[in-house]
């Protein structure tokens, strides 16, 4: 399948802004990229003008829990830990069968109707998440518990690598799940290090969400919960650690010389009374920062243009500079350092010739994009995630004039409904 989007306007997420030019892809990669006309002699299977459109890299979701939106505007108004604790480990005791599956179907609807291609994704049953990225055609990172929490004595993520991992499916990232260091003891988080540099893969944590998980870490270990996970040898491996909103100096140093990649949601830190992480600081250290939603329950959508707009306003506000987080670094966080985050061993996350062809394209003959002057600009702060008009992931076309391709949204709509009556009773 060769397919040409012409008359676009490109904004690459890798320093360039191509006014009026054109994208070719060929199967599942960009393999030309330039301004102008295209010539005129090539044979394509598809022509997708892209006038009055902005053409963008497909975003990145860095840290979600797909599976949440069966939990969708539930147990508001609760802090973490009872929140955690009374409303959603209750539910999640009541899932079975294929919820999970289906739980992620929505959560594909939602995100390719906002224009994310690509997510990190931590939640119970894997395979079924798994099963619903190769549904719908998106792309993820997906990890799994080293350990049987049930004491069989077998490691989940094993048996996920075995079946999903090692190239056999490209669009597919296993990773190590490591809960938190407030969830886990010492020894599961070295065995969790072990595993991860055994299977040649990564880890995906939550780090130093609130004030307490940093004081309570203190008093179970000694040190700090980054300073904990750097002990366990969690850092040797690619790590997503996901808000790291209480970190210390220190700790900004230790994520920096161990390359951890820090996923920042600002939208569930808000709404949790979690805090506002130091995004500013983390980036002046070099520190891959990302953007991620969390999961629906604490958010409680999955639209990433929302966490754009917020992640920029807050560095902004809290250290009272306007210049800091500029539209370009923003954009860059929702697309390459989240792409660079999930690991995957191929070219992700701009548009440019080689990488993935994962490319959306926003609408912008609308009042509120009206008059366009700065393109960056109108896509961090103008832009919501219903903008969103064509999706492609992997060279497929997944959604065209907001009409999803790959997936039965009435059908996966009602589905839900009838699990969320069962599960929140
Ligand atoms: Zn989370």
């Amino acid at each position: 399948m060769k397919i040409l989007i012409k008359n676009a306007f490109i904004v690459t997420c890798d320093g360039r802004i191509i006014k009026n030019g054109y994208i070719v892809i060929t199967e599942d990669i960009i393999t030309e990229v330039s301004d102008g006309e295209p010539p005129k002699d090539v044979p394509y299977d598809r022509i997708m003008d892209a006038g009055r459109m902005m053409v963008m890299p497909g975003l990145v979701n860095s840290h979600t829990h797909t599976s949440m939106t069966l939990f969708r505007n539930y147990g508001g108004g609760l802090g973490l830990e009872d929140w955690l604790h009374k409303k959603i480990f209750p539910a999640e005791k009541k899932l079975r069968d294929m919820d999970i599956y289906h739980g992620t179907m929505l959560a594909a609807v939602e995100m390719i109707k906002s224009g994310t291609t690509a997510f990190a994704d931590m939640y119970l049953d894997a395979d079924q998440m798994a099963m619903a990225v190769i549904d719908s055609g998106l792309r993820a990172n997906i990890c799994q518990l080293p350990i049987d929490p049930l004491g069989t004595g077998s490691s989940p993520v094993r048996g996920f690598y075995a079946k999903w991992g090692d190239g056999r499916y490209p669009r597919i990232k296993p990773y190590v799940l490591v809960h938190s260091a407030y969830l886990y003891g010492e020894d599961q988080l070295m065995l969790s290090a072990e595993t991860a540099k055994e299977l040649g893969i990564g880890i995906h944590t939550h780090l130093l969400e609130t004030r307490s998980e940093y004081l309570e870490g203190i008093k179970k270990y000694g040190i700090d919960n980054a300073m904990e996970m750097e002990k366990c040898g969690i850092f040797d491996v690619p790590v997503i650690a996901a808000h790291c909103v209480h970190v210390t100096d220190e700790d900004i140093s230790i994520l920096k010389r161990y390359n951890v990649n820090v996923a920042h949601n600002p939208t569930s830190n808000l709404k949790l009374g979690s805090g506002v992480a130091p995004v500013h600081q983390m980036m002046e250290a070099g520190i891959n920062v990302c953007l991620g939603t969390d999961g629906t329950a604490s958010n409680n959508t999955l639209d990433m243009f929302e966490e754009i707009k917020l992640a920029a306003m807050l560095q902004k506000g809290i250290n009272r500079d306007a210049r800091l987080m500029t539209s370009e670094q923003v954009l860059q966080m929702a697309t390459l350092n989240g792409a660079k985050a999930l690991g995957f061993d191929y070219d992700l996350g701009a548009i440019r010739k080689g990488a993935k062809a994962d490319i959306i394209m926003i609408d912008i003959d609308k009042p509120h994009f009206t008059p366009l002057n700065d393109p960056m600009e109108a896509l961090v702060y103008c832009a919501h995630g219903s903008d969103v008009d064509t999706v492609i992931a992997d060279g497929m076309i997944l959604m065209e004039k907001r009409q999803l391709l790959s997936l039965d949204e009435e059908k996966i709509l009602r589905e839900i409904d009838s699990i969320a009556k069962r599960v929140i009773s």
